[in-house]
């Protein structure tokens, strides 16, 4: 992708040597070891694509990577024409490019692949690509092993800083859920306060081992809308499952009080903690969800009632960017993160970038997160997409005469790096 505008080049050559902070990533350990050059071509975000250009059979068929390229290679050919230019399909494009040296996708290209197939597992390796991505701080959500980190002894990939996982602590339905939830300290909790308490002990755990932050993804499985319900309500459901540990209270409904006073108190929690929150709003990984549910306006009540909490909202609220917009910049404690959303649609971000810049204080936006576990590759050509779009928004803004080169290259530089690194206070 390249910039019209005059300055295009300058600033994108500026961006290039910008460090960035990645503000969303998975990765639990480093990796992976590629066995397959389809993986190479599918792995990441870019199989949702393949999917949805191809069918249920085919993209079983291209995972399985007991079957032979050659066989595989007229399903992921017939799906590629159908779908190599979108956001996902220009990752794998620059990966094939920078890591093989492969311009096209062909059959010859995935052969010549198959002797030279990152291994990504070594440490250093990992860090060498996020040293030339300029990668120097990574915000992780990376579900470990909790009594690890209680003890101390959970190892983080390179640069990561740790993310207090929340939607299994407030989607509990059950006894056992109950039980295994506080297992990391080692004892069995039979009442609600017992169970605030040890959740409180656990998030405090975490943020002495370094977390820098709460995130919630909650949204893949229910609306943002939380309602407020009353603690007597959400104890009852509580308490109906706990008297008997056969029981599991109904999924949506039957849970919903317990599910939505649960966060609201953890929202209580991340206040007294001061560690700001990120929450999952607009698309989801994967085909066949459902969108409405996830639409980050949904949040507005809960925004509004807890005024002492940062909220970090995610994927720039993909497809509803207008409405994101809006919470930027009515609501003092909302930043925009546009991790993901770079790659899940370019032109979108491009535009909303513009967009965000005659709108929203530009020291409340995000410009990157990875979003990959592992896949480090990818992590650099996302990197590599992110700068473009930045590049490309603020130099047309530059070319309208909104601001100067000189202003761009500052704001650029908040985007990418200095907001965030100030709002996780990360100190680098
Ligand atoms: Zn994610």
């Amino acid at each position: 992708m390249r910039g019209t505008a005059k300055c295009y080049d300058e600033l994108r050559a500026y961006c290039e040597t910008v460090s960035i902070v990645d503000c969303h990533d998975h990765s639990t350990t480093c990796g992976p070891a590629y066995e397959d050059p389809i993986q190479v071509v599918i792995n990441g975000y870019f199989h949702s694509d393949i999917h949805s250009a191809s069918s249920d059979a085919d993209i079983a068929a291209l995972q399985d990577n007991k079957r032979s390229v050659e066989d595989r290679w007229p399903i992921l050919e017939r799906a590629w024409q159908r779908s190599c230019y979108t956001g996902y399909a220009e990752v794998t494009r620059r990966v094939l490019k920078k890591f093989y040296g492969e311009e096209k996708l062909t059959l010859d290209a995935l052969k010549r692949m198959q002797d030279k197939l990152l291994d990504l597992t070594d440490a250093a390796a990992f860090e060498a690509i996020l040293d030339e991505a300029k990668i120097v701080g990574r915000v992780g959500d990376i579900w470990p092993d909790i009594s690890k980190i209680l003890d101390g002894t959970w190892e983080m990939t390179p640069r990561a800083y740790l993310a207090i996982s929340l939607p299994s602590y407030h989607s509990i339905r059950s006894y056992e859920e109950v039980q295994q939830r506080v297992a990391p300290l080692g004892r069995r909790v039979t009442s609600l306060d017992e169970y605030l308490a040890a959740c409180r002990e656990i998030f405090e755990g975490q943020k002495t081992y370094g977390a820098v932050t709460f995130k919630d993804q909650s949204a893949y499985t229910r609306t943002l809308a939380y309602g407020n319900p009353t603690r007597a309500e959400a104890e009852a459901v509580f308490n109906w499952f706990m008297e008997d540990p056969r029981r599991a209270a109904s999924y949506p409904d039957g849970v919903r009080p317990l599910d939505d006073y649960l966060f609201h108190a953890f929202m209580r929690m991340a206040r007294d903690m001061d560690l700001p929150v990120q929450i999952h709003t607009g698309h989801m990984a994967g085909i066949r969800n459902e969108i409405a549910k996830t639409n980050a306006v949904g949040l507005t009540r809960l925004i509004e009632l807890h005024r002492d909490v940062r909220f970090d909202l995610f994927h720039a609220n993909w497809p509803y960017g207008g409405e994101l917009l809006f919470l930027g910049k009515n609501y003092p404690n909302v930043t925009l993160d546009f991790c993901w959303a770079n790659i899940i649609d370019p032109v979108y971000c491009q535009n909303l970038f513009k967009q965000a810049l005659s709108s929203v204080p530009h020291g409340k936006i995000h410009g990157y997160g990875s979003d990959f576990g592992g896949s480090v590759d990818r992590a650099w050509a996302h990197a590599d997409i992110a700068r473009d779009n930045i590049a490309i928004a603020l130099s047309d803004m530059v070319e309208l005469d909104y601001l100067g080169l000189e202003e761009a290259r500052e704001v650029a530089y908040a985007w990418l790096f200095g907001n965030a690194n100030e709002f996780f206070r990360l100190g680098l």
